[in-house]
Formats: structure tokens, sequence, C-alpha cells
């Protein structure tokens, strides 16, 4: 079964695969670029899971099984900020350094530092399938500190600790972070959720 995942980014795809592989072993990811789907998508959603979903469809109205992820920083002090706009929260699409430092300085008088990295999943089915889209959303905890720790990761991974380890995720190793991180908990919760609604369906026929 081909399932085509709304991404540029390769290492996420291969990630992805890797983990529903130990679900549905019969599953080949590709990316969009692999079908010939050239398509500039507008993630105008307001949630992380809005987003997920406009990317998915976009792929399913071209007849394949879509795929999408969305994910990003969420801080309770500040209401969920930068949340969907993390990857732009000073601005530039992408620039990390800018990014940390105003997070950084819009948390600096605060003491509430509780703060959630998210991730939505969500898959689309082409209409000629009997199976209803759905989203999942994996959540990891932690406390943003008042300064950057660690060489590793990206984004707001220096300033994102975690109690379990002790560490920030900038700290970590790759495989540490992917035992625990919010795409890890997103993509097992997600693969368990696309085997059981295939089966289910497959039960039915
Ligand atoms: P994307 O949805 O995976 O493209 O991520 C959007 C933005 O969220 C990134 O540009 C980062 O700023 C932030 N982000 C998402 N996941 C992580 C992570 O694991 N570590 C650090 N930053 C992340």
């Amino acid at each position: 079964m081909k399932i085509v995942f709304a991404s540029g980014n390769k290492h996420k795809i291969e990630e992805f695969g890797a983990i529903l592989k130990k679900y549905c072993p019969n599953a080949t990811v590709l990316s969009m670029k692999e079908v010939g789907i050239l398509d500039d998508i507008v993630e105008d959603g307001e949630t992380f899971e809005e987003n997920a979903m406009i990317k998915a469809r976009t792929v399913a109205k071209y007849g394949y099984i879509g795929v999408a992820d969305d994910s990003g920083l969420s801080v309770d002090a500040l209401g969920g900020a930068p949340g969907i706009y993390s990857a732009r929260y000073a601005g530039e699409h992408g620039n990390d350094k800018k990014n940390n430092q105003k997070l950084l300085f819009d948390m600096k008088d605060e003491t509430n530092r509780s703060c959630a990295f998210v991730s939505a999943i969500a898959c689309a089915f082409p209409s000629d399938l009997p199976y209803e889209d759905f989203v999942v959303r994996g959540e990891c905890r932690g406390t943003l500190l008042h300064e950057e720790r660690g060489e590793g990761g990206f984004g707001y991974d220096p300033m994102f600790f975690v109690e379990k380890y002790g560490k920030t995720f900038g700290e970590l190793l790759p495989d540490e972070k992917n035992e625990i991180s919010h795409r890890a908990v997103a993509t097992e919760l997600f693969a368990k959720k696309f085997c059981r609604v295939l089966e289910i369906q497959e039960l039915k026929n």
C-alpha cells in the first residue's frame, strides 16, 4: 500500500516510514515529489491539526493516501505561542537563532516556564476509499530554560529541558530524543490508528 507524505523533509519521511513499518509492514511511504505532486501548499489553518489536514488532503485529491504533520512549541504562559508560528516566530521563516532569542526575551520575566512540543499527524483518504480522514496529536512536555544548552537538535531544542533526562533536547543524543519526542509519540499513535482503521474496514467487507 502506497502512502504519500506531504513534506519536503526526507529525514522526516524516512523516520515516519520506519515507525509505520513496525505496525503495517506492507506500507510504502513516498514523498510528494516521487509521485509528481508539485503543489505549493498554503498552511492557513489555525491549529496544528488543521494545518496537517490541509496538507494531507492536498495529496488525497490526487488519489493517494495522504499523510502530513505539523509541529511546534507551545508555551503555557504565552497562551500556546509560538504554536503554529514556531518556524517564523521572529518573522523570518526557519531562522532558529532569531526565534530562540525572541522567545527568551518574551519569557524573561515569566516564572511559569511550562511548555510542550506538539506534533499533529493527519491522514486523508481519496474519495473512492471508504475510510474517514483522521488526525492524531503527540506531545512532549518540558520546561523552558533561561538560556540555551547543548549543540544538538534544531529549532527550540537547546532551551527545552526534559525532567526525565535532566537535559535539554539540545543535549540529548538523537536516539534519546527520538524515544520521547512529540513526533515519536504522534507517529506511534498514528501507526496504530492507521492499521486499526484499515483492518476494521477489511473485516466489515
Ligand atoms: P515543522 O512543522 O516540523 O516544520 O516544524 C515547525 C517548527 O517548529 C520548526 O521550524 C521548529 O521551530 C519547531 N519545531 C518542531 N519540532 C521541533 C523539534 O523537535 N525541536 C525543535 N524545534 C521544533
